[in-house]
Order: structure tokens, then sequence, then C-alpha cells
């Protein structure tokens, strides 16, 4: 049987801090898998503590054919800690989980893949051991994201639901998505980099700290960004705002028109705050998430 996927792992000779990167766990999310393809090559020789393991391709059936989940369209971003005899995005998920729980730091890299556009965030699940948490805001505030977002520790099925069960600091980011940004990688690669300074594994470097938003909310749900403002009918969605607009309650969104033409009501704010995601492919089914919102002012 072929691999699930490979991974890669680069050991300094001093005893420190294992930490595990990885990227693709969606198929359809490219510059994250870049960015960990060149950490790969530009790490090597570099650390002076501890280990990293990468895996630049996680879901590798769903990678090659250019979409968000594999042939058996289970989402491996809800699979996890998946099972070591089910179906190939099953399989990913027990794999990938082992690795999860063998780390002591954790660093999930995605973008809106084909369907959104999202805007540069590093977000972790608030944790009930105060020291987890602490390190959690300390490694998304290290990765240089313009916003640094903390959400509901109950979901389920991903990768940092199951850090969360083995304690282990984890973050994930989103960035981009829609079309293929290169300053994208770039970006990701720098924020990687300043994790591995903050755990030791890299010299620190004197780096300029971007303008940041801090935002923790609590509520059952929050971070589920497939929920966000669904569409209330099938068809395409125009949107009237754009990633980074700032927005009132009740400000209209954007319609969708139907096959017969017909406009739907505005889709309205549901709270105020900034544009951070939107819809990219127009299409849209009733119920499809077509933007998303964070309490941030101006
Ligand atoms: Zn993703």
């Amino acid at each position: 049987m072929a691999e699930l996927f490979s991974s890669q792992i680069i050991k300094s000779s001093k005893e420190g801090p294992n930490g595990l990167i990885i990227a693709g766990i969606h198929g359809d999310e490219y510059e994250p898998v870049l960015a960990v393809m060149r950490l790969i090559k530009k790490l090597e020789g570099r650390l002076i503590s501890g280990s990293i393991t990468l895996v630049p391709v996680t879901n590798r059936n769903a990678y090659f054919s250019g979409s968000r989940v594999g042939e058996d369209g289970l989402d491996l971003a809800r699979t996890c800690p998946g099972n070591s005899n089910g179906s190939i995005t099953e399989r990913v998920a027990a794999k990938i989980s082992e690795l999860i729980k063998k780390a002591d730091f954790f660093i999930d890299m995605h973008t809106g893949g084909n369907l959104f556009e999202i805007s540069p965030l590093s977000g972790y699940m608030l944790h009930n051991d105060p020291s987890v948490l602490q390190k959690q805001r300390e490694m998304a505030a290290a990765f240089n994201l313009p916003i640094v977002w903390g959400t509901s520790p109950e979901l389920e099925g991903r990768t940092l639901s199951v850090a969360r069960d083995g304690n282990i600091p984890a973050i994930y980011t989103e960035n981009g998505g829609g079309a293929y940004r290169t300053e994208g990688v770039e970006e990701l690669v720098d924020g990687c980099e300043n994790v591995l300074e903050l755990f030791g594994l890299l010299p620190q470097q004197k780096k300029k700290k971007k303008a940041m938003v801090n935002i923790e909310d609590d509520k059952p749900g929050s971070g589920h960004l497939q929920v966000m403002h669904p569409s209330p009918d099938e068809g395409v969605f125009i949107a009237k705002v754009g990633l980074g607009d700032f927005v009132k309650e009740g400000d209209g969104l954007g319609y969708i028109v139907n096959d017969k033409g017909e406009k739907s009501t505005q889709v309205l704010a549901q709270q105020s705050g900034m544009v951070f995601l939107k819809r990219a492919v127009p299409m849209a089914k009733a119920g499809d998430a077509l933007a998303g919102i964070l309490p941030i002012k101006k």
C-alpha cells in the first residue's frame, strides 16, 4: 500500500522541543503546502535545539484532485482522530493524529481553498489549562499575522481537537484562498520560523511586529467558518463587500440571483466588524456560507 503521506524530520544535535508543522489537510489550499516544502529546504542544518517534523501534503488523495476532500467525501478536518482501519481519510486522520500526540507544539496551516478568501489570521482553541492557553497565545502572536483569534474549545474532529486533548500547544493559520498568492508563502515561512524561535529551535532575531488585533470568543461554534451568513437561495452571490471592509450590523453584504434571474433579499451583517471571510466562487447553494465578520473596530 502506498504511503498515506510523507514527513521530513529535521534535528539539531541538542535536546529540545519537538515541533510538528503540517499543511494540506485540505487538498485545495496551496500556499501552506509550498511554505512547508520551502521550510524543509531552508531549515536543514539551522536548528540550534530540538527537532521539527514537517508534513507538506497531509491529504494527498484530496491534493492531487485539487479538491478540499478526498475520494471518500470525508473532510479530514472533521475526521480526527480517525481510524487506522477505515476509509482513506480516516486512515490519514489516524496517522496525523499519532504525530500530533507525539509533538511538543503544533502548527496546522490552511487557506480558504477554492471556495473562500480569508484574511490572514492565526487561531487557537481556548484551553482549560492556563499554561497551554498562554503558550498558544504566544505562538499565535509570534506567527505575526494581523489577526489573532481564540475560539470555542468544543469543536471536534480537527487536528486542533487532538492537540487540545493531549494538552499540546497548537495554532492554525488561515491566509488567502481563491487565487494563489506567492507572498502568502513567504508570510507562512516567516511565521513558522518565528514560532521556532519562540521554542528555542532557531536563534532569536529582531523582527518588526505587525499591528495585531486580538479576539477571544468562547461562544459554542465560534471558529466554524462554513456556517457564517448562510445563503438564502441557490444561485450567484453578488457581493457588496470585500475582505477588510468594515460593516455595521444590518448592513447589506450582497444578494443571490437565482436561476430565474430573481434577486434575493440582501444578506445582512449579523454583527458589526470587519469582513474577514468571503465566498470566492460565486455559485452558492441555500445554506452555504457567503461571508464572515470578526468584531474588530476600525
Ligand atoms: Zn483548510
